[in-house]
């Protein structure tokens, strides 16, 4: 239980939904004590020139954070827009890859699904691999990129089979470019393998609302030759500062406070050594009980954010959801693809959370023995 502000006591739900998801406590306390008089304006950040003097100081420190966190090489540029990660999934086609060029794609789940969708209403597509056979319960080790490609697109996290990339697929000098919305700033990566990353804010860097992009300058040169909206070249966000338009003000803010939060809790490194620590206890679990909690997904590409395993019955999972909730134990329902139950546990999900679940998975295979 917590005290908020007013005094009164919330019951604070650990929240494992897989996005929007769960965000550090004290970042909403922030935002909530700063929330009706921006740091003594006289008014809220909601009602805030984006071209003011405070403004320009959060989004200054909020990319120099992004910088800090994630080591992003000066020959990079962070970038927010709008329209989600699925923007991204056009824009990319849209701007580097020409009705005559290859792109390769590495087909891992829905997400890469809908990129490719994109990809192809703009050039050709070549998938490079895919993990579809085996219906997305791993990432695939071997890859048939084409000669020529003009970039390789991967999924670094797959939200909704729970696999992810612990190593990346070596591309040469072709750019590499990563939807990493479910897992930016989880683990320690080298940025200068990438070309572009971009991640929708509302798993695991903020709320809904903003996409965060690190986009090698020189991707710049490689724009193909075609009419693109003005909205929808990289260029115009990159030498606008992302403020050609009005960019989502807050949103932004918030992935200022989540920044700040991840440096408070010592950067990348101790925040990869928790999310390890978290999700071994569910992974422990699961191993040590047989197969009560079916894992999904190959071992070797196990995610450290998102956790799907079935039970035995559809009615055991019901009955696991129904009583999950009852301990506060909230948005455990898995994707209708994959069934059964899924526990997001990104980087703002306290361990307690974890070991509250993992407590709770074996009570409840101890009350509910296999039929
Ligand atoms: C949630 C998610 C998306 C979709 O993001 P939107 O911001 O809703 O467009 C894309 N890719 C991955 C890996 C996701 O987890």
């Amino acid at each position: 239980d917590m005290t908020c502000l007013k005094g009164f006591i919330m019951v604070r739900k650990f929240n494992f939904n897989p996005g929007p998801a769960t965000l550090p406590y004290s970042v909403l306390e922030k935002a909530h004590s700063e929330f009706l008089d921006f740091q003594n304006s006289g008014m809220s950040l909601m009602e805030m020139s984006h071209r003011s003097k405070n403004f320009d100081a959060i989004l200054e420190n909020t990319k120099n954070n992004l910088r800090t966190i994630l080591s992003v090489p000066e020959d990079y540029e962070i970038i927010f827009m709008g329209g989600g990660a699925s923007t991204q999934f056009a824009m990319i086609p849209m701007n580097f890859l020409g009705a005559d060029q290859t792109a390769d794609y590495v087909n891992t789940g829905v997400w890469s699904t809908r990129a490719i969708k994109e990809g192809k209403l703009f050039g050709k597509v070549n998938i490079a691999a895919s993990s579809e056979e085996t219906k997305f319960d791993r990432i695939p080790t071997e890859f048939n990129f084409s000669e020529n490609a003009t970039y390789v697109h991967i999924t670094t996290n797959n939200t909704i089979y729970g696999t992810q990339y612990k190593t990346f697929p070596n591309v040469g000098n072709v750019p590499l470019l990563a939807d990493a919305s479910s897992d930016f700033m989880s683990t320690k990566i080298d940025i200068s393998k990438f070309s572009i990353m971009y991640a929708g804010a509302q798993k695991n860097a903020g709320p809904a609302g903003v996409t965060v992009i690190i986009i090698k300058k020189s991707m710049l040169d490689r724009v193909v030759d075609r009419p693109i909206p003005t909205m929808l070249k990289y260029s115009t966000h990159v030498s606008k500062n992302s403020l050609y338009n009005t960019p989502p003000v807050y949103p932004i803010y918030m992935v200022g406070l989540v920044a700040e939060w991840i440096l408070e809790q010592g950067g990348i490194e101790k925040i990869q050594a928790m999310n390890e620590a978290k999700a071994k206890l569910v992974y422990d679990v699961m191993d040590e009980m047989g197969d009560y909690y079916h894992g999904t997904v190959q071992k070797d590409s196990r995610s450290l954010m998102n956790i799907p395993f079935r039970l035995s019955s559809e009615d055991l999972e019901k009955k696991f959801l129904a009583e999950s909730a009852e301990k506060n134990l909230h948005g455990l329902k898995g994707h209708r693809d994959v069934g059964g139950i899924r526990a997001s546990i990104y980087n703002a999900m306290p361990i307690e959370g974890v070991e509250a679940l993992a407590t709770f998975m074996k009570e409840f295979a101890a009350a509910n023995p296999k039929a």
